[in-house]
């Protein structure tokens, strides 16, 4: 994940304090020239490294809990780019503003620190032992769910860490101390009797020391009077590259006799639940909510081998059982809600019913959709489980109990935060690449057809109208105009019936403007050919109120008039997803619906 500060021609990355002089060094020596490092012992911390008066002075740039960062007893900022350029205008208790940037060489990379590997590292294996996934499955949950769960390990990181004994008793700690060899530095981690915070013990000169690690109020954690870490596991890590005020540095790790991991810096596990609807209550405080990778149809029902086997795409009607209840319908018929049942589980499905006396071509239409449908696996996509021919031809498929993307918002506009809206936009995007990896145009993107399977796990569904391109074609050219959805349509699909990703990228857009008005009709009360001629005179709608302005630049170039010239989903998935990180690195942790102390704007009133 990209460093905020990695823009700043003047930040380093991991370089230590002398390095840092010796920049300043070479720099000239001016007053006020300064750079920007990272610091070592907080996730996302700074140090600023500035001049004056041939002398160096170094202050450090704490990341606040709310994702703000503020050097001790300053004013915070929302990034460490605004910081150093209030700075640069006012010393506000410096010894100097900052005047010249002592800018980085070409030939001098950004140092990337030892966190920032380690963090990566974490995240894949937290996901990989959490959630058991491998390969593309585990990449996906990764990107989209990175800031949730830097969150996550950074409040349960220790709990599996070879040196963390949970609650044991100071006397029981010395005793495990004393046990076998006793080398400087032998150390362990354990949970204070009394008051629900740590302590570290550690073996120096045959003698066993005792510190109490203090937790503030913002959550940091640091010894009496030291430096500050947003993880216990953070401040292990420095004390074993600092001494700074212990009788030693952490050498030795006293193991704790219930790890059994081989890999000494996995973090607990989280139980996955069953079923990812309801957000379950064991969920730990800082991300207390269901991620996709929780809910039962983040990967395919047949992911299981053993369910795989007994995979056919026409499903025994006896495995089903329908509701009465209709989640929607549509002139081909109604979608049902229903149980299918495999070997080992029960799952919830949706069934699109065709009317019986429908003509042949509808019920061709449908069979065309599940084969399309038949060839996606996606955790962003909804999946086909199969087709069942009984009282009617059916199509089941994944359920996504939320429903449709424009209904869910607009019928709770006033709880869902815009960064909610950034995050499931982030996710159709992924799904969105997966088509275009794979050479399918879906032509009915739309927020009609991204359905919810909770606030916070998003699926692209209705592929009625979706192509697969051949191997060497890159679009799909229409005989005849039919119904179609000429609002969310790009230009050259109206002009020369040519439908591509790049079109899809142009419904993008919209979709993307309808999320953002929560669920507004585009266009107003234009009608298809009126939008047509705004389109062709230049025109784009304008930014929906509250929307942030990335969001609706990237809507606009979504909207490039040339198919060529616009990005394509691999663009519009990274330009998201770096928005989506930013904001998520800036969102208070506890993010409650109806919460109006949140950092982040609801949608406004209508
Ligand atoms: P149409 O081609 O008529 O637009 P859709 O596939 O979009 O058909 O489905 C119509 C409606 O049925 C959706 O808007 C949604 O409310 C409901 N629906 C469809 N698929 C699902 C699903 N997998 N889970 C939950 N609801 C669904
Ligand atoms: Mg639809």
């Amino acid at each position: 994940m990209a460093d905020p500060a990695s823009d700043l021609p003047f930040f380093y990355g991991s370089i230590s304090r002398i390095e840092a002089e010796e920049h300043l060094k070479l720099a000239g020596m001016s007053d006020g020239l300064f750079l920007l490092r990272q610091c070592l012992r907080s996730l996302g911390g700074y140090v600023l490294s500035l001049v004056w008066n041939l002398q160096f002075h170094h202050y450090s740039v704490e990341k606040q809990l709310n994702g703000t960062y503020c050097i001790a007893g300053g004013k915070p900022h929302c990034g460490p780019g605004e910081l150093c350029e209030f700075y640069s205008k006012d010393a506000d208790g410096m010894v100097f503003n900052l005047r010249k940037p002592c800018l980085r060489a070409p030939e001098t990379p950004i140092r990337t620190g030892i966190f920032d590997s380690l963090r990566d590292n974490m995240l894949r294996q937290y996901v990989r032992e959490t959630w058991h996934l491998e390969g593309e499955a585990m990449e996906q949950a990764v990107i989209s769910q990175a800031p949730q769960l830097e969150k996550l390990i950074a409040t349960t990181a220790h709990e599996k860490m070879p040196w963390y004994h949970s609650k044991i008793t100071r006397q029981e700690a010395e005793r495990r101390l004393y046990s076998a060899a006793q080398p400087d530095g032998k150390f362990l981690v354990r949970d204070r009797e009394d008051n629900g915070t740590f302590a570290l013990s550690v073996m120096y000169g045959k003698t066993a020391y005792h510190y109490q690690i203090l937790h503030d109020k913002s959550g940091k954690y640091s010894m009496p009077e030291g430096t500050k870490f947003d993880t216990v596991w953070q401040l292990v890590e420095y004390f074993k590259m600092k001494q700074d005020g212990l009788v030693t540095i952490l050498r030795e790790v006293c193991m704790s006799p219930s790890c059994t991991v081989a890999t000494p810096f996995l973090p607990a596990a989280r139980k996955p639940r069953p079923n990812g609807y309801t957000p379950a209550p064991e969920a730990p405080p800082q991300t207390d909510r269901a991620l996709p990778m929780d809910t039962s149809v983040y990967e395919s029902p047949y992911s299981d081998p053993e369910a795989l086997k007994e995979k056919k795409l026409f499903l025994k009607r006896e495995q089903l059982m329908i509701d009465e209840e209709e989640l929607g319908s549509g002139n081909f018929g109604c979608v049902k809600k229903g149980i299918y049942k495999m070997r080992k589980k029960h799952i919830d499905v949706a069934i699109k019913v065709l009317k019986s006396e429908n003509e042949k071509s509808v019920k061709d239409e449908l069979m065309k959709e599940a084969e399309i449908m038949h060839q996606l696996d996606n955790p962003y996509i909804v999946r086909m489980i199969g087709l069942c021919q009984a009282e009617s031809l059916m199509l089941v498929m994944e359920m996504a109990a939320s429903g449709p993307l424009n209904k869910f918002l607009s019928s709770k506009r006033d709880q869902i935060l815009v960064d909610n809206v950034v995050e499931l936009m982030h996710q159709v995007s992924l799904g969105m690449v997966y088509l275009e990896e794979n050479n399918f145009v879906h032509r009915d993107l739309a927020a009609r057809n991204v359905l919810l399977v909770n606030q916070h796990y998003a699926k692209i569904s209705d592929f009625g109208l979706s192509k697969a391109l051949g191997a060497d074609d890159n679009y799909y050219k229409a005989r005849t105009a039919g119904k179609w959805p000429l609002k969310w349509y790009a230009p050259e699909c109206i002009n020369y019936h040519k439908f591509s990703s790049k079109s899809d990228v142009w419904s993008f857009g919209i979709t993307m403007w309808e999320a953002f008005s929560f669920g507004g009709k585009p266009y107003k009360k234009m009608k298809g050919p009126e939008v047509t001629g705004f389109i062709e005179s230049g025109k784009r709608m304008d930014c929906p109120a509250g929307c942030p302005d990335q969001m609706y630049t990237l809507m606009k170039d979504c909207w490039i008039y040339k198919h060529e010239e616009r990005p394509d989903f691999a663009k519009v998935e990274e330009q998201m997803r770096t928005y989506y990180y930013s904001i998520s690195k800036k969102t208070p942790p506890e993010e409650k619906a109806g919460d109006t102390t949140a950092a982040t704007a609801k949608a406004p009133p209508m």
